[in-house]
């Protein structure tokens, strides 16, 4: 072997897999079940016959970045456009954390907050939400005050616990933060709320949001950013030049002219998840109220039944394979820190849905 030696802060750290099993029901990785209508797709193989493919994509993606700025009574010069939302985040890092600098989470929360941060080189400190998964104001100041972060996320929905973070929260964190606070809003369009009347000139906060979600486009990887215009043109200076080509630029485009197909789409989704909800509730199963496409829970132990499984994982685990087995793919969060014995679902088809309700049934009911 030959190998040379990554970067000394990189060594312990491994990639960021969601496994990718092929089974008849996947529900692990809260994409939409509803795929973009036909017309999209027929108006997308339209626009992509208009692509001059010698030449390099518009860099400044300023028809995209118009249509998402109409969509959200914005200007263009507030929005930053990205290869998911994952590199919206990974911009700001970029822009506003690494060496020297603090970026702050609270957990359980997306683990690509605090992944991506390490990687680009920052210390990441982590507070904790309260039992019940809400955050208090204490804990907030209380991270804001002895670390000073340069960068401070909040996801709302909060993913994968599945709660909005209370607006009062967001506004008075915004408020006192020391650097920049970004509202990941991935699951936003499932909620009531939103953080984007929060965002002006004179403020330190900006909004993420993706096209994978509620825009049944996870395949495009599109995602963005709604900030302050000196926030966006921070941003510009750490993407790569023509970061977004111009296949997408056009399916992002596309894409807003279906707005209403996917509103019902995600209000769809909110009846399914709630259908879900109160399914799961007459199960012995700790249920998370949410406000996404996804529900976290947790099988209720059973005393002395358990002892046999521990040495396979907890309960957790062995629910998660009980409905593996049966051909249904759920997150398996048990290991995370905060969550043992947790597992989430993404709400998927009434059908995927019925399928996951059979197979769980059958998996707590097995352990009695
Ligand atoms: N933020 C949150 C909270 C997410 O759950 C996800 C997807 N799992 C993302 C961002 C990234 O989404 P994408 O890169 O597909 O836009």
């Amino acid at each position: 072997m030959n190998r040379y030696p990554k970067r000394d802060d990189l060594r312990a750290m491994s990639g960021y897999h969601s496994p990718q099993v092929s089974v008849p029901v996947r529900l692990n990785t809260n994409e939409s079940p509803i795929e973009p209508p036909a017309e999209f797709v027929r108006d997308l193989a339209t626009s992509v016959g208009d692509i001059r493919w010698n030449r390099y994509p518009d860099r400044a993606a300023r028809e995209l970045r118009s249509a998402i700025a109409a969509l959200h009574q914005v200007r263009p010069e507030n929005v930053f456009v990205a290869n998911g939302s994952n590199e919206v985040l990974q911009s700001v890092l970029l822009a506003y954390g690494g060496a020297g600098r603090t970026v702050a989470t609270f957990e359980p929360t997306y683990q690509l907050h605090s992944h991506i941060a390490r990687i680009a080189g920052s210390t990441v400190v982590n507070g904790t939400r309260n039992a019940d998964f809400t955050l208090s104001g204490d804990e907030v100041r209380r991270v804001l005050t002895d670390h000073q972060p340069s960068v401070t996320f909040l996801c709302s929905p909060n993913n994968p616990t599945g709660l909005a973070e209370d607006p009062a929260l967001i506004a008075s964190t915004v408020a006192t933060a020391p650097g920049v606070v970004v509202v990941d809003e991935a699951y936003a369009q499932f909620s009531p709320q939103s953080a984007l009347g929060l965002v002006r000139e004179d403020a330190r906060v900006a909004v993420s949001r993706t096209y994978s979600k509620t825009w049944s486009m996870a395949a495009a990887r599109l995602g963005y950013l709604i900030g302050p215009t000196w926030m966006i043109e921070d941003l510009d200076v750490v993407a790569l030049p023509y970061h977004l080509d111009a296949l997408k630029q056009v399916a992002g485009i596309t894409a807003l002219k279906y707005v209403s197909h996917m509103e019902r789409g995600a209000a769809d989704v909110v009846a399914e998840r709630e259908r879900l909800l109160s399914e799961m509730r007459t199960m012995p199963l700790t249920v998370w109220p949410s406000q996404a496409n996804f529900i976290l829970f947790r099988p209720n132990s059973v005393g002395s039944g358990d002892s046999a499984g521990a040495a396979a994982g907890g309960i957790g685990r062995r629910v998660w394979q009980h409905l593996l087995d049966n051909g249904v793919l759920v997150r398996d969060c048990s290991s995370w820190e905060g969550l043992t014995d947790c597992l989430r679902v993404t709400v998927g088809s009434a059908t995927e849905n019925a399928a996951f309700l059979v197979a769980l049934r059958s998996a707590v009911s097995a352990r009695d």
